[in-house]
């Protein structure tokens, strides 16, 4: 019953068009979404309505969670699902945004929280991260597209590494690649290209290589070709015919600078790879 309501519900809000105002600020959000080819463009926006309409949102300690910050986020998942079903973020229920990182206050982690996935289908964010990831996609450090792999990767009922797979393809092949780079992180940190806060556990390396495979496509290809081929037969998309669009190859120096409408402070180091 509940999945039929949810089918209709889904139906009535996929033929709503999208607002004007939605591809003004997704264009600029993501300047890459011009080149997209027609049936990724076309599947992007009917993820951003899901995203958009379908999921609660939440600002977290009265932020003022508006359109304009959702629609950055969501501009996010929508980017990384352009390839995939549209019930892939279905496990997804929420996101919850704080102003800045968080932290927990039984926390045994020494540190700040950019963002968390829950198996009950919350994203919890800290939009100073959400917005770092945007604007400077050379460092392959997205939070968005972080904890949204955990959702993808939740798909097969665990956080495992392993998200459910399209129809014929071989989880053995996926398994064996993937392991070889996991171990490899373990046993040789010092040369992997990936964020090694991947070592942590499949998931987490799931979660990393993602990230990567999003925003450093050419380096992926490169060093490691066969985990590059699977990410991109999972997610249906090329993301190596998209230009670099970052605004700056370097990471960004510490301090206040602009962001989308409003000043930003860096409070942290963005290479120091903390906990996420
Ligand atoms: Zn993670």
């Amino acid at each position: 019953m509940f999945g039929l309501w949810k089918y209709f519900r889904r139906r009535h809000l996929q033929r709503k068009p999208v607002p004007d105002h939605w591809i003004d600020g997704v264009t600029e959000y993501l300047p890459i979404f011009p080149y997209f080819s027609q049936p990724e463009a076309s599947r992007f926006l009917a993820h951003l309505k899901i995203l958009m309409w379908e999921k609660l949102w939440i600002g977290a300690k009265g932020f003022d969670l508006d359109e304009h910050t959702r629609l950055i986020i969501a501009s996010q998942g929508a980017r990384m699902a352009r390839g995939l079903p549209l019930s892939v973020f279905d496990k997804l229920s929420e996101f919850v945004i704080y102003e800045e990182d968080f932290v927990h206050p039984e926390d045994e982690l020494p540190g700040p929280v950019f963002g968390e996935a829950h198996p009950f289908g919350t994203v919890i964010l800290s939009w100073p991260a959400v917005l770092q990831g945007v604007r400077f996609p050379c460092m392959g450090c997205n939070t968005v597209l972080h904890e949204l792999a955990h959702i993808l990767d939740l798909s097969s009922g665990y956080f495992d590494g392993t998200p459910i797979l399209h129809r014929g393809r071989d989880y053995t092949v996926w398994g064996v690649v993937f392991q070889k780079y996991y171990d490899a992180m373990r046993e040789r940190p010092e040369e992997s290209f990936l964020d090694l806060y991947g070592a942590a556990d499949e998931s987490e390396f799931f979660a990393v290589a993602t990230e990567a495979f999003f925003d450093l496509p050419d380096i992926f290809a490169d060093e490691a070709p066969d985990l590059f081929g699977e990410m991109r037969r999972y997610f249906r998309i090329d993301p190596q015919i998209i230009p670099c669009h970052c605004e700056s190859h370097e990471p960004p120096e510490d301090g206040e600078y602009e962001e989308v409408g409003r000043p930003f402070l860096m409070t942290r180091d963005p290479l120091d790879n903390p906990f996420f």
